[in-house]
């Protein structure tokens, strides 16, 4: 779809690829520590200021405690840590259990590892998205080793409820089943809406491989870092991969990251601000043209029912948009793998700057 984006000129709001802006004193940082020569190979498991910055942020902002040397490994990108957890912690026989819709990394992590990847549907409960815990529950098998929670939710914008996360923590505990969540989204939440991560609910942080990453939280997709946490024994699974994936990752960006990560907080309520006012603005847009977008409570994007334009397969609208109205969006089918009982369903993000989203918005309500 991006490549149709190019192709076409259309306005892109499919790639989750953020057009704001990085805090500048990270990005002069990432110069110095280049020019200043940090570019060897840093320690496999991560810079230690990095591991101490973000095992400082698990503590300050949810009470989580992480040892630096041990419980936290830095990964090329969130996409290495999710790989290699399902790489380090299944095989051929096992299942992996998630939510549908997800996000692609999760089936091809699951195929990387030969292990079977169980989607349970989040069903539409009015203008959101949520737990179905009987069917989590039916989802379980004897071969289930590990739940895959990604919270707040590419593609829905949902983030998982304090009841909803109990739930799901009692049936994991039950089960005595490891988690591996996926939190790139963590500090994107809007409307007084609040991330928890499961790790700290009761009998799950010693369960719980813990995944983030700095593209969202920094708006530099395009530099890789991320990093989990978790008890030893799952850090080293993950590591046990990483290690021979990519063995370390780039140096100068954990350096000015570690920075970055000690004064998140001003940035990210910065950030949260304006990512509300653009995800207003698509779904004040979307409206306008006829479309019906649900809520998201979080990150990036906005999902849209597009049969009120007559249209009932996603993927027929997605090809036919650019042409249309110059914009793109993705379909939601890319992000289902089971049975797709919401095939009208399409994906809009958000992340972009306030002139694309004017201009897209004003080309699809004149097709309206
Ligand atoms: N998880 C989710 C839910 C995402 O939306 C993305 C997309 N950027 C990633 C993981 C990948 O993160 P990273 O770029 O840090 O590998
Ligand atoms: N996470 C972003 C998305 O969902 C982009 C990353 C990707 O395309 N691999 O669109």
């Amino acid at each position: 779809m991006t490549e149709l984006a190019h192709r076409t000129g259309a306005v892109n709001l499919g790639q989750g690829v953020p057009e704001l802006d990085s805090p500048p004193a990270l990005l002069a940082e990432v110069a110095d520590a280049v020019l200043a020569g940090r570019n060897q190979y840093p320690p496999a498991v991560g810079v230690p200021a990095l591991r101490a910055a973000v095992a400082a942020h698990a503590r300050a902002r949810y009470g989580l405690e992480y040892a630096p040397d041990g419980e936290v490994l830095v990964t090329t990108g969130a996409t290495e840590a999710l790989a290699s957890a399902c790489l380090g912690l299944t095989g051929p026989g096992d299942e992996i259990v998630t939510f549908d819709p997800c996000y692609d990394a999760y089936p091809a992590g699951a195929r990387l590892s030969g292990a079977t990847l169980v989607t349970v549907p989040l069903a539409i409960d009015g203008d959101g998205f949520v737990l179905d815990s009987d069917a989590l529950r039916s989802a379980m098998t004897d071969r289930t080793r590990l739940l895959l929670l990604n919270s707040p939710h590419n593609p829905t914008g949902k983030v998982f409820t304090p009841d909803e996360l109990e739930r799901i923590a009692e049936l994991c505990v039950e089960r005595d089943l490891t988690v591996v969540t996926d939190e790139v989204y963590e500090h994107l939440v809007y409307d007084g809406a609040r991330h928890v991560p499961i790790a700290t609910l009761p009998g799950m942080r010693e369960r719980t491989l813990m995944i983030s990453s700095a593209g969202k939280t920094f708006n530099v997709t395009g530099w890789k870092v991320g990093w989990a946490c978790g008890p030893a024994h799952l850090i080293a699974a993950a590591n046990s991969v990483k290690q021979w994936l990519t063995y370390t990752s780039g140096a100068p960006y954990q350096e000015a990251l570690a920075h970055a990560l000690d004064a998140v907080e001003d940035w990210a309520a910065e950030l949260r601000a304006t990512l509300t006012t653009h995800r207003d603005m698509l779904a004040t847009g979307l409206r306008a043209a006829g479309l019906s977008p649900y809520r998201a409570d979080a990150g990036y994007f906005l999902q849209a029912d597009i049969r009120p334009w007559g249209f009932t397969d996603g993927l027929r609208f997605c090809r036919e948009l650019p042409g249309r109205a110059g914009v793109v969006a993705i379909p939601t089918s890319a992000f289902q793998q089971g049975v797709d009982t919401t095939p009208w369903l399409v994906r809009f993000s958000f992340c972009k700057r306030e002139d694309s989203l004017t201009e897209a918005v004003a080309r699809l309500s004149a097709l309206a």
